[in-house]
């Protein structure tokens, strides 16, 4: 009878199925189930590419005391949803990423076992053959049952697993998107405070120091219009802006409201002479802007912005950066308004 092994051939479907195997052995072997929760610690200490897990599971063995499933919940909170939390910069990738790797040592397994009992089929087919192969079939008989039930219990897994990872997909996308609401000013849809922090950050880090820039932007003489036309009216204002803004910018900008009628921009990848123009662009668009109140047809009377731009320089950090547009921007508006200003 030769050895059944399809995966001969393949060592890396070999060393996946081998995981899952073992890890299914280890927790047969202790009494337990095989429920994601188990199955991912089980997972980790097999492969073990977690030391805590490792260590923790070893020196619990050690003490001579049981591995239960209550120990596994606790080594699974502890070691490994942190461990997901912290790579994840919302929540969820890491788990998402580990039941992927999940699955595929189980596919493996599965196909792997699968195999297994086809060869062996066709092994007991050869001894029915022969004869005196009463005892030889006994044994392959049961050799056969073993795989199969092997096979269905990885189906039963695999189908487990799968739901879990659908929970954990869900519970991603449930997360990125309260991420985002957390992040993102709803009058404007543009970026609140905590959005500017977060965001501008990642931009800043991955970009040449001198070809990133700052515009600080805020509305003139806004009290007026909340005053003239209501509060309502200055919201459609704000949103107007915001809109422009958004439609001007390039994809890659982070686009903030930070304040009541005040924006930032955060620019990557421009020049000196880019940011400027952009700058210059947008307080013309806005210049030129005809708003309607909708339920008498009033005209709104123009309105106008003052922008103020900074370069990144060497020792620029976010807040340094936006100082000196901040200030620039002070200066636009002791100087008239309506107007872009450089900072120097
Ligand atoms: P300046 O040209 O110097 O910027 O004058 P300004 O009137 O625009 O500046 P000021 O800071 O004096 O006034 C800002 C006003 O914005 C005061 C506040 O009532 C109003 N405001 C702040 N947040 C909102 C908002 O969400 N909606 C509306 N409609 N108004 C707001
Ligand atoms: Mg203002
Ligand atoms: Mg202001």
């Amino acid at each position: 009878m030769t050895t059944p092994n399809s995966d001969q051939e393949n060592p890396t479907h070999k060393a996946s199925s081998d995981i899952a195997f073992r890890v299914i052995d280890f927790l047969l072997g202790h009494g337990l189930s095989t429920e994601p929760v188990h199955y991912a610690v089980a997972h980790a200490y097999v492969e073990g590419n977690n030391p805590a897990v490792t260590t923790a599971i070893d020196t619990r063995l050690a003490a001579g005391k049981s591995i239960d499933a209550f120990y596994l919940v606790e080594l699974f909170e502890e070691h490994l949803t942190s461990e997901a939390a912290r790579h994840f910069r919302g929540v969820g990738g890491e788990v998402g990423r580990l039941l992927d790797g999940l699955i595929s040592d189980i596919k493996a397994a599965d196909e792997g076992s699968s195999s297994f009992a086809a060869s062996l089929q066709a092994n007991i087919a050869q001894i029915g053959d022969s004869t005196d192969s009463a005892n030889l079939q006994q044994i392959a008989q049961s050799l056969l049952q073993a795989a199969v039930s092997a096979s269905e219990s990885n189906a039963a897994l695999k189908q487990n697993l799968a739901a879990a990872d659908q929970e954990a997909k869900q519970l991603r996308d449930e997360l990125e998107r309260h991420r985002r609401e957390t992040l993102t000013d709803p009058l404007t849809g543009l970026f609140n405070r905590r959005g500017m922090e977060s965001e501008m950050a990642r931009l800043f880090s991955d970009q040449d120091i001198d070809s990133t820039s700052m515009l600080v932007l805020d509305i003139d003489h806004f009290k007026r219009i909340n005053d003239t036309y209501g509060h309502a009216v200055g919201d459609v204002v704000i949103r107007k802006v915001a809109e422009t803004l958004k439609g001007l910018i390039p994809d890659r900008a982070v686009p903030v409201r930070f304040g009541g009628e005040e924006f930032a921009v955060l620019l990557a990848g421009s020049s000196p002479d880019h940011a400027q123009t952009l700058a210059e662009k947008i307080r013309a668009t806005i210049e030129r802007l005809k708003l309607v109140r909708r339920h008498d047809q009033l005209a709104i009377s123009q309105f106008t912005i003052s922008i103020g731009v900074a370069m990144r320089t060497l020792s620029d950090d976010i807040d340094a950066l936006f100082e000196r547009a901040d200030k620039a921007l002070y200066e636009a508006k002791t100087s008239g308004r309506n107007r872009v200003i450089m900072a120097a």
